[in-house]
């Protein structure tokens, strides 16, 4: 293009790189492992583009985050002096949603289509199988609208034929699939009626335009003559349909890394990189395989995580260093998982004191739960933090559910508790709730009852719909059970047996602590009816279960259930509603999938032992293939410094529980990095 400013590609590039961003036009796949500059690849691709004499709308780029379209945009804008407004990037959803609504006539709506969010999908779901077979709500062994439209909106993005999902997703469900496809059928006329589309339909109607229209499909075929591809290894058979329509004349460069796929559970489907020299014949490879993040210690550490895969079905690599020697990764093991954060606070004051900024810290876990324990210790280390993935782990609907519960039964006159907790029911809402409130006064008054007990009351069962009845006797069940338990753990007294090894009288101690209140109280809970609650409620319910697993440990660490409702409150006070300063120098904490493409100088790995990392549930499963992935995608993410810290015990619903070794480290060659034994000092 006339008057862009030069660029050194051949200086600013290596040798792998400058041959792919200054590839021939055609298909392109580069693929490489992590850190070795695919991002930067692709970002001078389009500047390089730009030079050869193409238009910003001539470039389709389709990155993983519209946050990570931004920055590679604007490091083109610096490149080259043009706007990041002129291009066509962003997620697949975002770019979905205005060839939509360019077309949007022809893809099925108007184009004043407004987006459902998650919830919102789940509410219409709700209404229409509630006008199609109220009989089918009622009966509470069906599963609810999240439940079935999480399982439909597998089958579209996987392009799966929904009965073949169903039935093989809620097989024990009665009366088979056919129902569940006549709602979902239902529910696209509604939404064509109601001229809204859910996330999924951003991608499904843009395929249907694509497939259907010949002329609208030839005129973006013209019109993108470069797609651009970030991430492509986490791309499920949907996206890459669309794709492969798109690129027609082969114009496209994907970009990816098969070692990093760990959106599999999402329709992530890696053999769309694997196929794609199939799907698009001329395909030029391009590999790189420098890597320019990290230290050579913390490569070499990466690459044996990868060497002990069990048969390498992707393309074999392994990450060359060029950067200076640094420290080699360290393994803490740690005693149990409270060890585990306050080793870490530790650590992170120590390296703030050797004049590491905090933002340059990154801590990284599998699952929010695992985060917890360092949350308080962070709390009481007075160490800013923000939690970057998401919701504070108490802000998490089903957390705060379950904290309803242990309110209630610290003090019956929390009448906010008890009808947020009578509000999970069928058909009660706030009104509902409050004449079932008033009825359970009125016994508790006449008859010298607590307010627990009053529940069960007739003339209480009385005022409660109808529908809603047999969810009422479970949860008034479950409350008297976790009220007898307080009760019957005042009467006993607790003695801790004396024991000479420090870590056995820890375990011994913690072991006592569990089987008394608070934490026998959440586990109660959640054996009760709110953890068969969940099971139809969310379709992600085994991740909340093992949130609330995690909550058991943390009550664990309470002797009284006053004081961990009291912490709570202040935990949350203290990290979620105050607003960081723009720029305060604050701590990172976040989960692996949302550290994905990312780099920070300091990452600090928690709970690196099997039950954490990989999880129970994977282990189960019999496929830790994806956990191993993620260990690569974490350790991967540090530039200069990687603590792993590896628990022994945790606190779990089963008790205090040992946790094995993390079976990838033990694969590992022990030449590749240093332990560090904290489980039998003191902290
Ligand atoms: P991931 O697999 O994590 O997505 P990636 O392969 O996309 O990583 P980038 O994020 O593009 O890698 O690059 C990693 C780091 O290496 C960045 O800081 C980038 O600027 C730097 N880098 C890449 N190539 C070069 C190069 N040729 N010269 C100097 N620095 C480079
Ligand atoms: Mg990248």
């Amino acid at each position: 293009m006339h008057g862009l400013p030069p660029v050194d590609f051949r200086a600013e590039l290596n040798d792998e790189q400058y041959a792919a961003v200054t590839s021939p036009r055609g298909p392109a796949l580069v693929l490489a492992g992590a850190g070795s500059g695919k991002t930067r690849t692709l970002t001078y691709r389009v500047a390089w583009l730009l030079h050869q004499g193409a238009k910003p709308w001539d470039i389709l780029l389709l990155t993983f985050t519209n946050k990570s379209a931004k920055e590679m945009l604007e490091r083109v804008e610096d490149l080259t002096g043009i706007p990041r407004g002129q291009f066509w990037g962003g997620t697949f959803h975002s770019i979905g949603q205005r060839i939509i609504r360019r077309n949007a006539v022809d893809a099925g709506r108007n184009p004043d289509f407004t987006i459902l969010d998650q919830k919102e999908s789940e509410q219409l779901f709700s209404e229409i199988i509630k006008q199609s077979d109220g009989a089918f709500i009622k009966d509470k062994t069906n599963p609810k609208a999240p439940v079935i439209l999480d399982a439909y909106s597998h089958s579209r993005n996987t392009l799966r034929p929904m009965a073949d999902v169903f039935a093989e997703r809620l097989d024990w469900m009665k009366g088979g699939p056919e129902k569940l496809v006549g709602f979902c059928n239902a529910y696209e006329a509604a939404k064509k009626e109601r001229n809204v589309c859910d996330f999924d339909d951003l991608l499904v109607l843009w395929l249907n335009l694509l497939e259907n229209n010949p002329t609208i499909l030839e005129h973006y075929r013209r019109r993108f003559q470069h797609l651009l591809v970030d991430e492509f290894q986490d791309t499920n058979r949907l996206q890459s349909r669309i794709i492969d329509l798109l690129a027609s004349e082969h114009q496209i460069m994907a970009v990816g890394d098969d070692a990093q796929c760990i959106y599999t559970w999402r329709g992530a489907d890696w053999e769309n990189i694997v196929a794609f020299p199939q799907r698009h014949p001329g395909t030029q490879i391009h590999s790189i395989d420098t890597n320019y993040r990290s230290t050579p210690e913390i490569l070499a550490f990466a690459n044996e995580i990868l060497a002990h895969r069990p048969k390498v079905e992707g393309f074999d690599r392994r990450l060359k260093a060029v950067r200076h020697r640094g420290i080699p990764p360290t393994v803490f093991t740690v005693g149990d998982t409270s060890q585990q954060a306050k080793l870490v606070g530790r650590k992170i004051l120590q390296l703030h004191n050797e004049g590491h900024a905090l933002a340059d810290i990154h801590i990284l876990y599998r699952a929010h739960y695992q985060s917890l324990e360092l949350q308080m210790e962070l709390n009481a280390l007075g160490i800013p933090f923000v939690i970057t993935s998401g919701h504070k782990f108490f802000d998490l609907i089903h957390v705060k559910d379950v904290l309803a519960h242990l309110r209630v039964i610290h003090n019956p006159q929390d009448y906010v508790a008890l009808s947020r907790l009578l509000c999970l029911l069928p058909k009660i809402g706030p009104v509902a709730a409050d004449k079932i409130t008033k009825a359970a006064q009125a016994v508790a008054a006449s008859e010298g009852r607590g307010m627990i007990r009053a529940l069960r009351h007739p003339s209480v069962l009385q005022k409660v719909t109808e529908v809603a009845k047999d969810d009422f006797n479970d949860l008034t069940i479950t409350l008297e059970d976790m009220l007898e338990g307080i009760e019957n753990a005042k009467k006993k007294p607790v003695a801790v047996a004396p024991s000479s090894d420090l870590f056995t009288a820890a375990r011994e101690k913690h072991e006592e602590k569990i089987s008394r209140t608070p934490a026998e109280t959440v586990r109660v809970c959640i054996e009760g009816w709110y953890g068969s609650h969940i099971k139809t409620l969310f379709p992600d319910w085994k991740d909340r279960e093992q949130d609330l697993t995690g909550l058991i440990g943390f009550a664990a660490k309470f002797e009284d259930l006053g004081d961990l409702v009291a912490q709570v409150v202040l935990l949350n006070g203290e990290s979620s509603d105050k607003k960081p300063e723009p720029d305060q120098d604050m701590l990172r904490l976040t989960t692996i999938h949302q550290s994905k493409g990312l780099e920070f100088p300091v990452v600090f790995l928690l709970g690196v032992a099997d039950g954490l990392l990989p999880l129970t549930r994977a282990i189960d499963e019999g496929d830790v293939e994806e956990e191993r992935r993620l260990f690569y995608v974490a350790c991967t993410r540090a530039e200069n410094i990687l603590y792993l810290f590896a628990p022994r015990f945790a606190i779990s619903g089963e008790g205090y529980r040992p946790l094995d070794p993390c079976r990838f480290l033990e694969e590992m060659s022990p030449d590749c990095f240093e332990l560090a034994d904290y489980a039998h000092r003191r902290l």
